[in-house]
């Protein structure tokens, strides 16, 4: 049998357990570090599947690995599986109809990820087994990616150091694997103590914290004239002291975000903004002190190994769209309002060309695989923990749809198409790719080389954690 056979064969075979792990994922809808039932659910597969697992990694209960295999290559396989905040949807259901008001959904679709890059691990166990080759493949279970992210500290704790390269994918709109690069992230919570006094009868007396605060954003905003193109400073008031204007507020709090090409520049540019902090402490004559939160490293695949994703992606090719799933893209794209629908139409047009775009946009769901083009790629203004995984061990991101054409990620659009068969045609295939790229690579010593040799010459060699060691996981604080 062929490696492809080999592949495909498992996965249709067990497709159900992993739509249904995806599905049930999509239904416990966990937040970032609370994903215990979907982490129980992802392990107790793998353990079913023969996989040793190690639960609670990296000072995070949701973190785990399973292993499967002995000696090398050791190829690791990313999974994620939180929810985000008040988008939960109705699977498959293109009218907005949450099923908890207000609660959270998978509007990332990371229960696809999750139980998707799962289905790879299974695919690529098949093919050691079969095969009888020597090899391990690593799950691992990385939770947290839509809040303060799991990676960076399970790159701290060493849990990719005997890695030889690292495949995911993310639920997308299109099927390729892409040049685009993302930033790198830090986050912090500034706070500013003050002096209470009565507004109207003593202000003299008082100093505001919450002033403070305000220079501050002031300051930032002068600020941003002074920066380099693609950087960015965002901000969110998360306690501005108290709701009664006649108390001089004697406490505030700020949570401040800044974003850079490169982790040198990102934490260039935080420190700038820790001088305007202080600078607005100095002005207000409070006391100021900032917490480092979160930190993210930059992001790009490794070009070797998302040419080998690429091929393989190809040689799959799209999932296979029927009518139903055409029918269904189409509710959900029409389901935007009229501005959000002009910006997707603009998008798809500049990312597939005008040509046929009433065509696409009457049967919305890619059909086609966009080849991996080194010097194609994009600056993206998001941020993820994967980035730090990229400066652990060469790794390379597949996107396959899971949506219609242009959907906008974060939407409850986006959750309902993950928890229906398009985004579940769209597991299946990642799954495939994911498994097929780490077969191909693991095959062609040449290639693991070539893979390993970009890394190095991007990151030394060796992975340096972005944040201060004093900064733990905040489970339960973030
Ligand atoms: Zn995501």
């Amino acid at each position: 049998m062929t490696d492809i056979e080999i592949i495909k064969g498992i996965i249709e075979q067990k497709k159900d357990v992993f739509i249904d792990a995806s599905d049930k994922i999509y239904n416990f809808a966990e937040l970032a570090y609370e994903e215990v039932q979907s982490a129980d659910l992802l392990c107790k597969i793998l353990e079913d599947e023969g996989f040793k697992v190690e639960r609670g990694l990296a000072d995070i209960p949701t973190c785990f690995m399973g292993t499967f295999g002995s000696g090398k290559p050791i190829m690791g396989i990313l999974g994620e599986f939180d929810a985000l905040p008040a988008l939960s949807q109705e699977g498959g259901n293109p009218v907005h109809t949450p099923v908890c008001e207000g609660g959270p959904g998978h509007g990332c679709g990371h229960c696809l990820l999750g139980a998707g890059a799962l289905a790879a691990a299974v695919a690529v166990k098949e093919y050691l087994t079969q095969t009888g080759s020597e090899g391990t493949v690593f799950y691992y279970g990385c939770p947290a990616e839509e809040g303060a992210g799991s990676k960076q500290f399970m790159a701290r704790a060493g849990l990719f150091d005997d890695c030889d390269f690292c495949y995911t994918w993310h639920p997308a709109t299109t099927n390729d694997v892409s040049a685009d690069s993302g930033t790198a992230i830090m986050g912090a919570n500034f706070e500013f103590n003050g002096v209470a006094a009565h507004a109207g009868g003593s202000p003299w007396l008082g100093r505001s914290a919450l002033d403070a605060a305000e220079l501050m954003s002031v300051g930032c905003n002068y600020l941003r004239e002074h920066i380099l193109d693609g950087q960015r400073i965002h901000y969110a008031y998360s306690d501005v002291g108290g709701t009664f204007p006649n108390v001089v507020q004697a406490y505030a709090k700020v949570k401040y975000e800044v974003r850079a090409r490169t982790v040198k520049e990102m934490k260039a540019l935080f420190s700038r903004v820790v001088k305007v902090a202080r600078g607005a402490a100095e002005m207000t004559e409070t006391q100021m002190n900032y917490e480092i939160t979160m930190a993210f490293s930059d992001y790009s695949s490794n070009s070797v190994l998302a040419k080998v994703a690429s091929d393989c992606l190809k040689e799959l090719g799209a999932p296979e769209w029927d009518d139903e799933d055409y029918k269904l893209a189409k509710q959900f794209l029409r389901s935007y309002d009229k501005m959000q629908q002009e910006g997707i139409r603009t998008s798809i047009a500049e990312e597939l060309g005008d040509d046929d775009l009433d065509d696409l946009l009457d049967k919305p769901l890619h059909s086609g695989v966009i080849e991996y083009d080194k010097t194609k790629g994009r600056f993206m203004g998001g941020s993820s923990d994967v980035g730090d995984v990229g400066y652990a061990t060469p790794t390379a991101e597949i996107h396959v749809a899971t949506a219609c054409l242009g959907n906008i990620g974060h939407t409850w659009q986006m959750a309902g198409q993950a928890g229906s068969r398009i985004g579940h045609k769209g597991m299946l295939r990642a799954a495939e790719a994911i498994a097929l790229s780490c077969v191909r690579t693991m095959e062609q010593p040449e290639v693991m080389k070539a893979a390993r040799a970009e890394y190095i010459k991007k990151s030394g060699g060796k992975y340096e954690c972005p944040l201060p060691d004093y900064v733990q996981p905040p489970i339960g604080k973030y």
